[in-house]
């Protein structure tokens, strides 16, 4: 297949960028293609990536082992993308911390880094807004911009980890990574977005790009069957999770309207035979909304359906958003739904909702941005 670089490097840069390539967010066969091209050897692509994602360079003058004359080549043909922090807030509670991204285009995305003993996750966006129209979601209700490119996907962990020290220092030392873990289950749907997605995850997951274990990468869908059953076609050990949050057709397609075209049951099907062919367990994200779906009778709705699934729910109770009329269940509520789960042997942790003081769902703080 003829790739195409010039797509990709349709740069929404405005400052004299315009005709250059961004080597960030390239497959590695794709940036051997880029080399020939330009005159150099196909290994100089990989040498070129561990630069990138291991050294973490930003500008080709770094890349000491590489001529003067190659250097010369790549300045003038190529760049390094980076994402702008517009806005950064700490939670007071944990250290959760909730980046804003400026794009190059102008348009905004968030991330979310959450700290637990030794692990860091970091929750990317997929796309700028969303066309799910989930009700209970401040990305929903914004709408659909565009999608992002792997580069700003990639980027999104790369940026939050320069800024807390990691890559290259002055005395040539590589910091260690930071973040352990990646889920991507930010604003937007990512398998909505599928093909920036899987070249963004072979990135994360590449030995020439993060290094982020497989296993530790975790996509988070509101349930698009054919691409639940395509991701499973590939037969990687990344992690999938299913935000359900409701136990019957009626109320999940009044809470996320993708319901009405891929129903529980045929979601739960396509889940099903993913976790069966890669021997996963599925995670099923669950949003206790209060007298929405809260109640023991749902809970014990959610262990019927789930029954034969190997899964394991995670449960969250509401963050509450402006301008959304959905309200957070008392603790002792969410209590008794976890505890009716665990009565039927459902692994079923109460996500703690990190970082509630910075609005930490999903669009928040791109949503009270814009005003
Ligand atoms: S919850 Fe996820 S899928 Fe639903 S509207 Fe929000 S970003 Fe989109």
């Amino acid at each position: 297949m003829q790739l195409n670089y010039e797509t990709n490097t349709t740069s929404l840069y405005t400052d004299g960028m315009e005709d250059k390539i961004d080597l960030k967010g390239k497959l590695l066969p794709e940036l051997e293609e880029i080399m020939v091209k330009w005159g150099e050897k196909s290994y100089r692509a990989r040498q070129l990536m561990l630069w990138l994602y291991h050294k973490r360079v930003t500008d080709f003058e770094e890349i000491t082992s590489f001529s003067k004359a190659f250097r010369k080549v790549l300045n003038e043909k190529a760049y390094v993308s980076h994402l702008k922090i517009l806005d950064k807030i700490k939670s007071s509670l944990d250290d959760t911390t909730k980046y804003l991204f400026e794009l190059d285009d102008g348009n905004k995305v968030e991330s979310v880094l959450m700290y637990d003993r030794d692990r860091v996750t970091c929750c990317v966006s997929t796309q700028v807004g969303c066309a799910q129209g989930c009700a209970f979601c401040a990305t929903g209700k914004s709408g659909f911009v565009r999608n992002l490119t792997a580069s700003e996907i990639i980027n999104q962990i790369m940026t939050i980890e320069a800024e807390l020290g990691g890559g290259i220092r002055a005395d040539g030392a590589v910091t260690p990574k930071v973040v352990t873990n990646v889920v991507l289950m930010g604003m937007g749907e990512p398998f909505a977005n599928y093909e920036q997605v899987e070249k963004a995850v072979s990135l994360m997951n590449g030995a020439e790009g993060l290094m982020i274990a497989a296993r530790k990468i975790t996509i988070s869908t509101s349930g698009l069957v054919p691409m639940i059953r395509k991701f499973t076609a590939k037969g990687t050990q990344i992690g999938l999770a299913l935000s359900l949050n409701a136990t019957d057709d009626k109320l999940r397609s009044r809470l996320m309207p993708v319901n009405r075209k891929y129903p529980i049951k045929d979601v739960l099907l396509a889940c099903k035979e993913w976790a069966l062919a890669v021997n996963r367990q599925l995670t099923v994200e669950y949003i206790l909304i209060k007298n929405v779906n809260d109640s023991l009778t749902h809970a014990k709705e959610l262990c019927k359906i789930l029954h034969g699934i190997p899964s394991k729910v995670n449960l969250i109770a509401y963050n509450p958003v402006e301008g959304i009329s959905f309200e957070r269940p008392e603790p002792e509520k969410v209590e008794i739904f976890r505890q009716r789960l665990a009565d039927s042997h459902f692994v079923a942790p109460v996500r703690i909702s990190r970082g509630i003081d910075i609005a930490a769902a999903c669009g928040q703080l791109r949503v009270k941005n814009q005003g």
